[in-house]
């Protein structure tokens, strides 16, 4: 792994695996299917927030902050991890979580109590709105917090994502294997900036490809405008000297569904296929959603036979304890 200029709390365990897909690619038929899996970054059940957390973290210790800030919906994975981050680091995390408290705790939310973060309940605003609001009553405490924006995205956490997409090249150049596609899930948009940046930057030929899996972020600007300048924020912070235009961003936003956290067909056959074929487990809201798009692009012969495509999962299966109604046979 190379040694950054810009600071990094170890947090994950890398490089993650890269794996093919053999049964599901057999099964569906189309072009060869490749995992990489950073649902085993390793931090409390890991997941892609941990790559953004390393540099979020590590710029929190060089602020001198005390506490972690962040936002969420009840079963974000991304408070989770950052929960599990704070308590590496030996900070307090406070989490503005959407929705009211259920009755009894589970999935993630639970993990948040046991990581010992302290939540806040802000009704419908889940993505952060009531963040400097809460800023304000930590920082009367006498405590020095750090917001952490909705989903970590912002040009430090971003950098995470730039330097996944250079252990993935590393991964591929050593083994000779070519990708065609790099397919994931996509919502507050730091994991695809960032891997735009370092397709890049690497000199990545292929598309990386975005299955948004909900509307509504951020509130007033198109997603694609959104990715754009956050991947040049990115480039900018690392000192990276690259140009990002909107020809290096791809997304596909055909497979919302009816919203967020919403669990249809096309979630229950991706979840339910990915773990009887290849043992692997996909979550609810995000890679469910973005691999059951996966599945229905290669139904329509979107990719040829000679390709290869690699998804890449981003973890999630936590928040599967809370869709016990949905997701179970019975
Ligand atoms: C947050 C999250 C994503 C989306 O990543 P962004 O960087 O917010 O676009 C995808 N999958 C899972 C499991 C997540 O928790």
């Amino acid at each position: 792994m190379q040694t950054d200029h810009l600071g990094r709390f170890p947090l994950a365990q890398l490089p993650t695996p890269v794996a093919p897909l053999e049964a599901l690619g057999k099964l569906l038929g189309g072009p060869r299917l490749l995992i990489k899996r950073d649902d085993q970054t390793g931090l409390a059940l890991g997941g892609n927030k941990t790559r953004k957390l390393e540099f979020l973290v590590a710029d929190a210790l060089a602020q001198g902050a005390d506490t972690l800030l962040t936002a969420g919906a009840a079963q974000s994975n991304h408070c989770r991890q950052t929960a599990a981050a704070a308590a590496r680091a030996g900070l307090k995390c406070e989490l503005v979580l959407g929705g009211q408290p259920p009755d009894q705790p589970n999935g993630n939310l639970l993990l948040d109590e046991i990581l010992g973060a302290t939540i806040h309940w802000a009704g419908p605003e889940r993505r952060g709105e009531r963040l400097a609001e809460v800023a304000d009553l930590v920082a009367a405490q006498g405590r020095r917090p750090y917001l952490i924006p909705y989903g970590g995205s912002n040009a430090v956490g971003a950098a995470g994502y730039v330097r996944a997409m250079e252990e993935l090249m590393a991964q591929l150049a050593a083994v000779g294997q070519r990708v065609d596609h790099i397919v994931f899930a996509s919502s507050s948009g730091g994991t695809q900036a960032g891997l735009m940046v370092g397709a890049k930057a690497t000199g990545f030929e292929g598309q990386v490809l975005g299955i948004r899996i909900d509307k509504g972020y951020p509130l007033n600007t198109p997603y694609e405008t959104h990715l754009v300048s956050l991947a040049q924020a990115t480039a900018d912070y690392m000192g990276l000297k690259v140009t990002i235009t909107a020809a290096d961003c791809s997304i596909n936003a055909d497979y919302m569904g009816a919203g967020y956290g919403v669990v249809g067909d096309l979630e229950r056959e991706a979840i339910r296929m990915m773990a009887r074929h290849e043992g692997i487990l996909l979550d609810p809201a995000y890679t469910g959603r973005a691999f059951g798009g996966l599945i229905d692009l290669i139904r329509r012969g979107t990719f040829s036979p000679a390709e290869t495509v690699l998804f890449w999962h981003t973890g999630g299966a936590p928040a599967l304890f809370a869709y016990a109604g949905e997701l179970s046979a019975r």
